[in-house]
């Protein structure tokens, strides 16, 4: 993903793409003090950036970092990115990590490094998953409690076990990895939150051991002016065979229909549909007739 033309904003200014490096001693590498965004593109416009980087300011005080940027200067380094690179639609990667300065755990003494990527990438799954739907396959790696590591943060070095879930389920033929938590509970994918559709209600698993994806609050918001009853609880896996409908979402994933988890298939359904098209219209700003 390195070799592109382009431009990539980094630490206040503009660098060639090519040229967006870090030295090999980073801490961000070595101990995973990394944390970062994903914002999607719309027809040109980033939808609800303002609270993807509000996000991350709280990711990296969870970390123990402060972000060296306000969230309007990196709104406006994203505006001035999007505008650079031409994305209509497309996907934005705000990072931030741990420098160099010296080569213990210890995060005292290290400077703080901000960079900001963007590029065109309409789909996350290729071919036509969106509609069709993705297989998902019941990870053995888990979400760990929120006493082993900062669940609520977008940070790197949590995603080391959706990297290991992810590769575990591709290798078995699936597109995705479904994670439990610690307790048992079913969580959520590598990326996305988990949506169960029973009898018509949304049943969503309690957003304490993940991110509250922003996507997720907005589908949450969606399905409340829809009129659909909406439970937030703790689910267990065993709960899929009484699910009518499963989806997930997330800025890259969107609301992504889930055709099978494991051995067991979901057909497309009403409510899916009706909250990927309300989600189309949100995002696009799609006039409602
Ligand atoms: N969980 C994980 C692990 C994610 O990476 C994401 C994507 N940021 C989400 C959930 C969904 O969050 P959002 O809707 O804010 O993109």
């Amino acid at each position: 993903f390195d070799d592109r033309d382009g431009v990539i904003w980094l630490d206040g200014g503009f660098v060639p793409w090519r040229d967006a490096r870090l030295h090999v001693l980073s801490h961000g590498m070595h101990y995973g003090g990394g944390i970062f965004e994903g914002i999607r593109v719309y027809d040109g416009r980033p939808f609800k950036s303002v609270e993807h980087f509000e996000r991350f300011h709280v990711s990296a005080r969870e970390l123990n970092f402060r972000v060296p940027f306000t969230v309007a200067q990196l709104d406006a380094a994203m505006h001035e990115t999007i505008e650079h690179q031409g994305i209509v639609d497309g996907y934005v990667r705000p990072v931030a990590w741990r420098g160099s300065e010296q080569i213990s755990v210890s995060g005292a003494g290290t400077s703080v490094h901000v960079a900001v990527a963007a590029w065109e990438w309409p789909h996350v799954f290729s071919g036509d998953a969106h509609s069709r739907g993705i297989r998902l396959r019941t990870s053995r790696w888990r979400r760990p409690s929120p006493d082993t590591a900062p669940v609520r943060a977008k940070a790197a070095s949590l995603y080391n076990i959706c990297t290991l879930a992810r590769d575990e389920a591709e290798a078995h033929g699936y597109d995705d990895a479904l994670l439990l938590d610690h307790r048992g509970f079913l969580a959520e994918a590598t990326g996305a939150n988990l949506f169960l559709v029973i009898d018509g209600a949304l049943h969503t698993p309690t957003a304490d051991t993940f991110l509250d994806g922003i996507t997720r609050q907005t589908v949450l918001s969606l399905a409340q002016d829809l009129g659909i009853a909406v439970h937030e609880r703790h689910v267990l896996p065993g709960e899929l065979a009484r699910a009518d409908e499963v989806f997930l979402t997330g800025t890259a994933y969107e609301v992504q229909l889930v055709s099978a988890v494991d051995d067991r298939s979901y057909a497309v359904g009403g409510v899916t549909s009706k909250l990927s098209e309300a989600y189309t219209v949100v995002t696009r700003r799609v006039p409602v007739p």
